[in-house]
């Protein structure tokens, strides 16, 4: 049996986070507070070499990094920030690869960029961005041109090295990553269909009580700002308890159903269809009064009337009768919910497949 509800939305573009993951920004922001100092270091280490170019450039990238935080604190754009920190470290790498800081030892902080990059962008421009680095590294050290620009202090040995771990490091880093972010959609699927769980009825796919009551809250609160009325359904299967005695269990759920169905198809974007209990449901009609309401409520009711579930030999119909209650001064929503209660058992005792509207006493 199919339920009439949507699937869960795919979760492919979901902003949802995975509790525990480090936010990119605020990664970006801690990583550029902690560049900091170490640019500071390597730039004092710089001073006291002689390297005063290396020393100023070095105190430029580590101002450069802090106005970005500042402008990020301020203005809290996601995109430039990372944008502008991207931009900021390859630089930096770059710069700490062909200046052969540290008698050329400061080529190892490149290991530090693959990791960085992955986390904090998609896999797509972590990929170009370490292939582009793993050619510059390529370029750098085995090009013949670059030996005869930049005078590398580098022996044949660390090279190969260098070359053949940082391509090792890249390629683990891409490995994981994918499984950081699959594991991830995994349990952000998981979450959502958690949630669609908590808030539908299996059965017919419709909201459940539970959802029907915060959807009746959302639209209460609404109605105390704008005062704007709002209306609610009892639908109710007449004589239902002798289909599941006359044609069994299986056809008493198909009839549910289609009525869920036929009450879903009917209704508005904005209205909520919720399965109330057993063969009782709630449709709210926002923005809607009493006569609105009416009119809708026997609409359904004469849907329902032509539906039938086709058996072998014969048709399975049912009828319902509606309460119908429009929210009224400063009533509440349990008030209001007994109200179109007491409209059901009034549609049932004069004689079912009707619908009846409960007139508050209480003053507009
Ligand atoms: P009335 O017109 O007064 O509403 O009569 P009724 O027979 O519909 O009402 P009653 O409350 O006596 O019976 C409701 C029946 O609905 C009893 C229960 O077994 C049946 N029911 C409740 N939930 C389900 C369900 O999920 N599937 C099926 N097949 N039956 C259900
Ligand atoms: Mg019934
Ligand atoms: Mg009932």
């Amino acid at each position: 049996m199919s339920n009439i509800a949507p699937d869960p939305p795919a979760n492919e573009h979901s902003q949802l986070r995975v509790s525990g993951e480090i936010p990119v920004p605020v990664l970006i922001n801690w990583l550029s507070i902690a560049a900091v100092p170490l640019l500071g270091f390597f730039a004092s280490r710089s001073v006291e070499q002689g390297e005063h170019l290396s020393a100023g450039l070095l105190i430029v990238f580590a101002v450069l990094m802090v106005t970005n935080l500042l402008i990020y604190t301020a203005f809290r754009h996601k995109t430039f920030q990372r944008r502008a920190f991207i931009g900021l470290t390859t630089t930096v790498f770059i710069y700490v690869s062909v200046s052969a800081l540290e008698n050329g030892s400061a080529i190892i902080w490149l290991f530090a960029y693959p990791p960085i990059i992955f986390y904090i962008s998609d896999a797509r421009f972590g990929i170009g961005a370490c292939l582009f680095g793993f050619t510059g590294v390529m370029l750098l050290f085995f090009s013949p041109l670059s030996d005869q620009l930049l005078n590398l202090p580098y022996s044949t040995s660390f090279r190969i090295t260098m070359v053949v771990a940082l391509g090792f490091e890249m390629i683990t880093c891409y490995i994981l990553d994918r499984s950081r972010r699959r594991s991830k959609l995994g349990l952000l699927a998981l979450a959502q269909e958690f949630e669609y769980a908590a808030k539908h009825d299996t059965l017919t796919g419709l909201a459940n009580r539970r959802e029907a009551l915060a959807q009746l809250e959302a639209e209460y609160e609404r109605y105390l700002r704008t005062s704007r009325p709002f209306s609610v359904l009892l639908v109710d299967i007449d004589l239902f308890k002798s289909v599941n005695d006359t044609y069994g269990h299986h056809v008493g759920d198909e009839l549910i159903v289609l009525v869920a169905r036929t009450l879903h198809g009917g209704a508005r974007k904005l209205d909520t269809t919720a399965r109330w209990g057993g063969e009782e449901y709630l449709v709210l009609l926002p923005e809607t009064d009493a006569d609105g309401a009416m009119q809708i409520a026997n609409r359904i009711r004469e849907a329902i009337a032509e539906k039938a579930v086709m058996m072998e030999h014969t048709e399975v119909r049912c009828t319902a009768s509606i309460g119908v209650a429009s929210i009224k001064g400063a009533e509440s929503i349990d008030k209001l919910l007994q109200r179109s209660d007491e409209a059901l058992y009034r549609a049932k005792a004069l004689g079912r497949n009707r619908v009846c509207v409960h007139q508050s006493h209480e003053p507009a």
